[in-house]
This record gives structure tokens, sequence and C-alpha cells, in this order.
């Protein structure tokens, strides 16, 4: 169940970023999670670490797997900015409303610093796996490295 290339991509759900195309991955080269916006959520770091645990038991030194977070243009996730439509979503599925508005990706950039950053932080994530952030262009079809691993 380890990655061939040993990479773990997080990303968005939308269908224009479907990572297999977008990145060029065959079968079994990379773990993928994806939810809105590629954020990394409490959920997500959860899935950083099994799989760290996992990679520690096969792996006793050295780099474990490189982890990038790719955020992209044009995400649907901005509409969790929009008061309105984040009122109804929180309603619909029974969530705090000011925890939702963080979700939001309007500023790409922004948006994957803060969550390499977030990543990079928690205890849960041994040093031994690095991290990376990353924007995919929907126009263009190129992915822009904000930080390097
Ligand atoms: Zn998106």
């Amino acid at each position: 169940m380890f990655p061939n290339l040993r990479l773990f991509v997080i990303t968005c759900l939308d269908p224009r970023v479907d990572p297999a195309h977008s990145l060029g991955l065959e079968l079994s080269d990379a773990t993928v999670v994806r939810n809105v916006g590629g954020r990394v959520t409490p959920e997500v770091i959860n899935d950083v670490a099994f799989i760290s645990q996992i990679a520690e038991t096969v792996m006793p030194d050295g780099p474990l797997f490189k982890v990038a977070v790719i955020h992209h243009t044009q995400c649907g996730a901005g509409a969790l900015a929009d008061d309105s439509f984040r009122r109804r979503y929180a309603q619909r599925i029974g969530a705090d409303e000011s925890e939702l508005v963080d979700h939001a990706v309007l500023d790409p950039t922004a948006t994957v610093t803060g969550d390499v950053q977030r990543l990079r932080s928690t205890p849960a994530i041994p040093p031994r796996v690095t991290v990376s952030g990353h924007v995919y262009d929907v126009v263009s079809g190129l992915v822009q490295t904000i930080l390097p691993a």
C-alpha cells in the first residue's frame, strides 16, 4: 500500500484537478487525498500520520515520503466566503459556520502556504516527512511551486 513515488498528494475534489491527469500519475504512484479545496483538515492530518506510522515500520532511517499540498485557481471552495452560501451549507452539514469560513480558497497561494505550515507544525507528522505547497492553474495546466520541500 506504500506509493511507488513515496508521494502523498492533498488536493481539491474538483474534476479539473484530478492528479492522475494533471500530474500524470500512474496506478500505485501516489497516495491521494481529496476534499473541498484540498485543505489540511484534522482528518487529513490523521491520514498523513497514519501513512507516516506505516512508513516508519518499514523504513527505520532516512526520509519517509513527500507530501504535496496542491490548491488551484478558480476553486469552488471560494463559495464558502459567501455569507449566504456558507450559512446554508453549515446548517446542511451541522457544522459551525465560523469554522467554515477558514475553508474558503480565494487566494490559493495564501491558503496553500497556511496549510503547508499547519502540516509542518503538527507533532503528529514526523520531520522525516517533507511537505511542499503548489498552485495548479486550471487554465494553463501548469503547477507553480510556492513552498519547496
Ligand atoms: Zn477546488
